[in-house]
Formats: structure tokens, C-alpha cells, sequence
């Protein structure tokens, strides 16, 4: 599915989105504080350095991989 990651630019939150075309990334909300004004975050490979301030709590339930900045296992 075309999950994408995305940072607020407003409050730092980092979600997720499903995003099927241009303008639904744009449209995509800050869950937190409900801004549109957000950056693209790439692969987990390249989110190094980013703030873990994620709304839930807990395990990973949102990503399918085994590794990501969110489990933040393995090592
Ligand atoms: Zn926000």
C-alpha cells in the first residue's frame, strides 16, 4: 500500500498516511494539531535522526516491516 511518513512542521509529529496521489498528501492532516504543513519523510532508511514522537503507544502496529523507527529493535 502507498504508506507514506510524513513530519508536522507545525509540532514535530511524525505520522503515517495512506497516499494514493499528489493531492492527498497534500491534503493529509497532522493528527495531533490537524496542520496540512508537513514534510515527506523518505524510506526508513534515510528518517535517521528523527524525533520519535509518535501518538501511539506500544508496539509497532501501523508498519508491516520487521525493522522500522518506530520498533525501533534489533540493532
Ligand atoms: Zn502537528
Amino acid at each position: 500500500m502507498p504508506i507514506r511518513e510524513f513530519c508536522c512542521n507545525g509540532c514535530g509529529v511524525v505520522f503515517e498516511a495512506l497516499v494514493f496521489s499528489a493531492d492527498d498528501e497534500a491534503a493529509e492532516q497532522c493528527p495531533a494539531c490537524g496542520s496540512t504543513d508537513h514534510s515527506r519523510l523518505y524510506s526508513v532508511f534515510g528518517v535517521a535522526g528523527t524525533d520519535k514522537k509518535l501518538l501511539s503507544s506500544g508496539s509497532c502496529g501501523s508498519c508491516a516491516s520487521h525493522s522500522c523507527s518506530t520498533c525501533g529493535s534489533g540493532g
